[in-house]
């Protein structure tokens, strides 16, 4: 196997695309050279070839197993990243009288509203725009009926996630394309799940879709070829070339996420790591945390300096430890540390080191 290169020194904090298990990575330099020892890279052979077709199978049905859903759910690993399910979900799940519900807070909730609006009925169940995204809506109706209810599990851009998903008979919808494989689900309330791979499963390029298979087709659509999610089902996700190096490297995430005990395992260490972080944005007085505590993100962690005058020396100090990717996302600012699956406990505590040499600098 490849030794980790240099660049592994680098503490990757970055929200998409992600810091991937130093070994996933060895593992698909290797099969770049030579996959399982055909005489041929992964990124040369035929999608239809067997072992290509071993990896896309795996591949489906492991990410059913790591999160719980059963032989009535269909995976599918498709293209246009999450931004294509925004309108590739109504246009196969919402009908002609039927109602998408959508609870409003984020950015990418805002965007899978807008699609939604092209196909049909759309109800914006609550929304936290007006307080710029700073806490996911609680005391609102729960949708009862309707097509689906679509939530954004959570917010990579605010930091903010759901963390008790709402108990109602209407399928959940869920963008979960930032805290996939991070925590266990409640797999019984979704109708469908989607997740773009760039941040918890692999490199940007294919998205994961899992869908209850009655689901399908609700809409009656006469949606084009490419759009309806049958197709894709009944063609094992080939029903055109898929992103073949993508979900080769999605299936070898997922690998290591049941070598590390599965999702469960991966929620305690992802609650260790968010739990030590959070501690010190609220212990140390130069920072604070932007968003309302009971919803913060256990992915995202946003965060800001009280005084801007502090942010070159901060910066200089992440610089020295090998911090890489924290400036929060231009409608925030701040500073945003993603510490998705494969992010170390270890380089938590550098950042947590850094800001208390910056507090004892500048405190
Ligand atoms: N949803 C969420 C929660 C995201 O963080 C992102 C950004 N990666 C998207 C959707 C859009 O994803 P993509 O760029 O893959 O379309």
């Amino acid at each position: 196997m490849s030794q980790p290169s240099a660049a592994s020194k680098v503490h990757n904090f970055s929200a998409g695309p992600a810091i991937l298990p130093q070994s996933v990575l060895a593992k698909a330099a290797d099969a770049i050279h030579d996959f399982g020892g055909l005489g041929l890279s992964i990124l040369e052979i035929s999608h239809r070839s067997k072992p290509f077709v071993a990896v896309m199978d795996e591949a489906l049905e492991l990410s059913k197993e790591l999160l719980g859903f059963g032989d009535d759910y269909a995976a599918m690993f498709l293209q246009g990243g999450a931004s294509t399910q925004f309108f590739q979900v109504p246009a196969n799940l919402l009908t002609e009288t039927g109602t998408g519900h959508y609870l409003d807070t984020g950015t990418w909730s805002a965007k899978a509203i807008k699609e939604s609006k092209k196909y049909g009925t759309t109800n914006v169940v609550a929304s936290s725009k007006a307080d710029n995204y700073k806490y996911i809506p609680k005391d609102y109706a729960v949708p009862t009926e309707g097509d689906y209810f679509h939530l954004t599990s959570n917010n990579t851009i605010f930091g903010t996630q759901i963390h008790d998903f709402p108990e109602t008979s209407v399928p959940l919808v869920a963008d979960m394309s930032s805290d996939i494989f991070s925590r266990e689900i409640p797999t019984d309330r979704f109708g469908l799940i989607y997740a773009g791979a760039q941040k918890n499963m692999g490199p940007a390029g294919a998205t994961l879709v899992i869908v209850r298979k009655d689901m399908v087709g609700q809409a009656k659509r006469d949606n084009p070829s490419m759009v309806d999610y049958h197709n894709h089902i009944e063609a094992g996700s080939m029903f055109n070339t898929p992103p073949c190096f993508a979900v080769y490297v999605s299936l070898l995430t997922m690998q290591w996420v049941k070598e590390q005990g599965g999702v469960a395992a991966m929620e305690k260490r992802n609650d260790e790591k968010a739990a030590a972080l959070y501690a010190e944005i609220d212990r140390n007085p130069l920072f604070f945390g932007q968003v309302a505590t009971e919803d913060r993100s256990k992915m995202n962690a946003c965060f800001e300096l009280h005084d801007q005058g502090h942010q070159a020396a901060f910066d200089k100090i992440c610089k020295a430890s090998g911090l890489d990717g924290l400036p929060g996302h231009r409608s925030v600012g701040g500073y945003r540390a993603s510490i998705y699956n494969a992010l170390e406990l270890g380089s938590v505590q550098l950042l947590i080191d850094a800001m208390q040499e910056l507090e004892q600098a500048r405190g």
